[in-house]
């Protein structure tokens, strides 16, 4: 059965390359991707890309016995590059089975997929979308799972994983009130914990009130759209005749159906969210009495809440304090001894294995973490090897990046960011300096590295090095322009990660079950390559033989095939692949 579908694909391929009225066709393969994922011999992977190769000859021969061979392009493309290697197998690193245990913080843990799916038989559902793993040894949480998971994985990339934790405020606030409710807490404990609660709320009451004010803004305008989508929707008819359909019609009023079910889907869940934090601002300390409500009441379920700062980060809550809720001598709370605190980065740095069966894999399979600061990114590999990558934007609005080597970055409460300025050396994040394929002769690299340079002439400079093109990678993955509406960008702003941690080399965590062959998902070089192959027919002006030198990533993609079809589009980000427009067009 595999193969069924590639082979359906390609019979409709070859018969939709007979009709003159398709432009455009596209056909994907997976095939080499799955193989390099389960084995790293070499015959085996060779045997996959000679298929592979054999079904290049028949699109190609189907081209030329088409109406329009003189017209038609054949692109081969790869999305990534493939990290295997003969003789290495690339171990797995358990996330999930990290954040749940006592050390990782005990938490309930969201992921997308299965772990471990091809030791169970619910595995084998291919439309899940949320899994939770529950913590055997959650501190305030336990049997809650489904309530609150306070971690949310996502382990896709293979070779790096998007980790959101959590709240820590919200943590503070549930394990006080978790206290409060179920413990018989001595009446100076009480009144301290009390007291500490609404401190902390107070803390965030400003910025969460203007938050829920313009989320509820935001949802009025989301409902107006709701209610236009809807009378488009009740207009649709119920039949297609076959010429509607043939224009794509019935499937435009499908997607148009389905959007208005997502929105809302939105609509509901982030009302609900809205309420709850209300509900929470709302709590008043001269009529405080946490037996009158539920926590659930005031605890958003199923919700991250807003990001985490990195001094959030540096200091999260995961539990109270080994004896529970302390007074200080102060009568004051004491936040230090009551509260069970982790140092995300520190302790995701400081990740290892005991068993070494591998001379080519390192025990740590954590290379560096990366967070966005303030007009830039925070590298981070170890106390001591950290980085800095500033960004800014030149008169003429394009992005410029410098990199700086910092060490013991730390956070505080205000959000000032404190560190040191090591003298350069071998080590550092992306590892630009002793790199033997920097474009920058080695006497001018420290001075090089700390000054602006625009996008290009970075892509030009580092994309033969052990990392490629990382550091403007990780500037397209981590900022980015504002999105057209508040909504869109409040969306993005949730979306986004509070840590990208990418895996040493020859590591991955697919908790799905360890790709042994070979992995991509990192910034390696062998992980981010691609291939791209054009060739046409004699009217395309596509030239032959051309090896094209200069570097392009794919953003280069999409701009140049519409360039190529006369339909070019300026706006798209990424240049146009000049070489193969200098001949025709
Ligand atoms: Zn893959």
């Amino acid at each position: 059965m595999s193969s069924s579908i590639s082979e359906q694909m390609e019979r409709e391929l070859m018969r939709k390359l007979k009709d003159p009225r398709v432009r455009y066709l596209d056909y994907f393969s997976g095939e080499f991707d799955h193989v390099a994922h389960l084995t790293p011999d070499r015959v085996a992977q060779l045997h996959t890309l000679q298929s592979i190769d054999a079904l290049v000859g028949r699109v190609w021969s189907a081209i030329a016995s088409s109406p329009l061979p003189d017209t038609t392009a054949l692109v081969v493309v790869s999305d990534h590059g493939m990290n295997t290697e003969e003789g290495v197998y690339s171990q797995g690193y358990n996330l999930v089975d990290w954040f749940t245990s006592a050390a990782g913080g005990a938490h309930h843990v969201i992921t997308n997929r299965h772990p471990m799916t091809e030791f169970k038989l619910k595995g084998i559902d291919p439309f899940v979308s949320e899994v939770i793993t529950p913590s055997q040894e959650s501190a305030y949480l336990a049997g809650e799972s489904g309530q609150y998971p306070t971690v949310v994985l996502d382990l896709d990339g293979n070779e790096r994983a998007s980790i959101g934790l959590r709240n820590n405020t919200l943590n503070l606030l549930q394990i006080l009130l978790e206290q409060l409710t179920r413990k018989r807490l001595p009446g100076n404990v009480r009144r301290a914990a009390i007291d500490a609660f609404f401190e902390i709320l107070g803390r965030e009451r400003p910025a969460w009130t203007r938050n829920v004010a313009a989320l509820e803004e935001e949802l009025r305008a989301l409902r107006a759209r709701i209610e236009m989508q809807q009378k488009r929707a009740g207009a649709e008819p119920s039949q297609w005749t076959r010429e509607q359909r043939d224009l794509g019609l019935d499937k435009d009023a499908r997607r148009q159906a389905n959007r208005l079910e997502a929105w809302k889907a939105e609509d509901r869940a982030y009302s609900d969210y809205a309420s709850t934090i209300s509900r929470l601002l709302a709590l008043d300390p001269s009529d405080f009495d946490p037996g009158k409500f539920k926590i659930e009441e005031v605890i958003p379920r199923r919700s991250l809440g807003e990001p985490n700062s990195i001094h959030a980060l540096q200091n999260y809550v995961v539990g109270p304090g080994p004896d529970g809720l302390l007074v200080a001598a102060n009568g004051n709370l004491d936040m230090e001894k009551s509260f069970r605190t982790l140092d995300y980065f520190s302790a995701i740095g400081a990740l290892s294995v005991r068993n070494n069966v591998q001379k080519a894999v390192s025990p740590h399979p954590v290379d560096f973490i990366a967070v966005p600061v303030k007009d830039g990114i925070w590298l981070r590999g170890s106390e001591d090897r950290q980085a800095l990558v500033f960004t800014r934007h030149n008169a003429a609005g394009r992005l410029e990046l410098r990199y700086m080597p910092v060490s013991h970055l730390k956070q505080d409460a205000a959000g000032e960011l404190h560190y040191d300025c090591p003298d350069w050396s071998a080590g550092f994040p992306l590892e630009l300096l002793e790199d033997p394929l920097l474009d920058v002769p080695p006497a001018e690299r420290e001075a090089w590295l700390g000054e602006w340079h625009e996008e290009l002439d970075w892509l030009r400079a580092v994309y033969r090095t052990k990392y490629s093109n990382g550091i403007i990678g990780l500037a397209e993955e981590l900022l980015s322009d504002p999105a057209p509406s508040p909504y869109l960008e409040r969306k993005r702003r949730l979306r986004r990660a509070d840590l990208l941690v990418f895996a040493s080399d020859h590591w991955n965590f697919n908790v799905r079950g360890f790709n042994p062959g070979g992995n991509h998902g990192s910034l390696l070089r062998v992980s981010t390559h691609s291939v791209l192959l054009i060739s046409g027919g004699k009217d395309t002006g596509i030239p032959r033989g051309l090896r094209v030198a200069t570097p392009y990533d794919s953003l280069s993609f999409v701009p140049t095939i519409l360039a190529l079809m006369g339909k070019p589009e300026p706006a798209l980000p990424g240049p146009v692949i000049a070489e193969l427009l200098a001949t025709g067009h």
